[in-house]
């Protein structure tokens, strides 16, 4: 949901240019269509990695969500492995250099690598998809998702409607494609795939059935529902941009939803270092639409305000 870059630019940095120099720079260029080499430009601004808060680079021990179902991502940033029958699924992964730790939390829980069989996606932001393409290689589980998102991951995440080549991650093939409300099955659970297009075209939710204490809990892991610096009206990128999002909250509230989790946790209430009250402020899926919905239309009047 949010994408915070931490940089500093040289132009920031305050380094004043004395008038004197500043005219004879001015003398020069209006002297000569052609720059002496060096001599006046400032160079070429370093490459800046994508950098995130600590706490999404924090690995954290497993932290049970069900009986079946598991958070094995940072504190930050959420990664759920389904252990089934016949194997485990892991929806989402976080960012690229998540893949050491992941393998670690999945060797805790007995999990081998060629165990795991499948990864699903919110959505194919560097933040949740980074490590893909290392855990792909690693395990021989095969990447499942939309055409939208298997068109973003195909890129690495460059060309994004909103970051451009900002955020990038390396590029991963999607083995299989599904549509909306198609399943995706392993070992007897059955994940369902809901559309829920807004922060990328790509995003889904997914639902799926496990238990705890005995008793059936349904499931549902919602993406990201924020704009974060999106340019919501008029986007020739996205035209009906819009739409979707306002199509996506009604999705969301009318979800079998027992259980929410998010690719950010506190996006939905959930705190993964606070141990057995994880989920003591855990919303309603109807709570999140409602609350995303409300920050959307603040958003998109802001918008409309500003370029009447
Ligand atoms: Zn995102």
């Amino acid at each position: 949901m949010r994408h915070t870059r931490q940089t500093v630019h040289p132009s920031a940095a305050g380094i004043p240019m004395r008038p004197s120099l500043l005219a004879a720079s001015l003398a020069i260029v209006l002297a000569s269509s052609v720059l002496p080499a060096g001599a006046v430009e400032p160079p070429l601004p370093q490459l800046e990695a994508y950098t995130v808060r600590e706490s999404w680079r924090q690995p954290i021990a497993p932290v049970r969500i069900a009986d079946r179902t598991w958070q094995i991502g940072t504190a930050g940033l959420t990664a759920l492995l389904v252990v089934t029958d016949d194997g485990a699924v892991l929806i989402d992964a976080g960012m690229p250099q998540a893949a050491d730790a992941l393998l670690a939390n999945m060797a805790r829980l007995e999990i081998a690598p060629a165990d795991l069989r499948l990864l699903l996606s919110s959505h194919a932001h560097a933040d949740h998809a980074g490590p893909f393409a290392a855990l792909k290689r690693r395990t021989g589980a095969h990447l499942v998702a939309n055409a939208e998102s298997a068109a973003l991951f195909a890129r690495g995440g460059t060309d994004d409607l909103h970051f451009g080549d900002d955020i990038a991650y390396p590029p991963v093939q999607t083995d299989r494609i599904v549509m909306d409300h198609e399943v995706v099955s392993l070992g007897g659970i059955d994940f369902k795939v809901h559309f829920v297009p807004g922060h990328t075209p790509g995003s889904v939710a997914l639902t799926w059935a496990d238990t705890r204490e005995g008793r059936p809990v349904r499931i549902a892991y919602v993406d990201s529902l924020s704009a974060p610096g999106y340019r919501l009206q008029g986007n020739p990128r996205y035209p009906r941009l819009v739409e979707d999002y306002r199509r996506t909250f009604q999705t969301v509230r009318s979800l079998p939803c027992d259980l929410l989790l998010t690719p950010h946790p506190e996006a939905s209430g959930w705190d993964y270092a606070a141990g057995d009250a994880a989920a003591a402020q855990a919303l309603t899926c109807a709570a999140y639409a409602d609350g995303a919905e409300t920050r959307f239309e603040a958003q998109l009047a802001e918008a409309q305000a500003t370029s009447r």
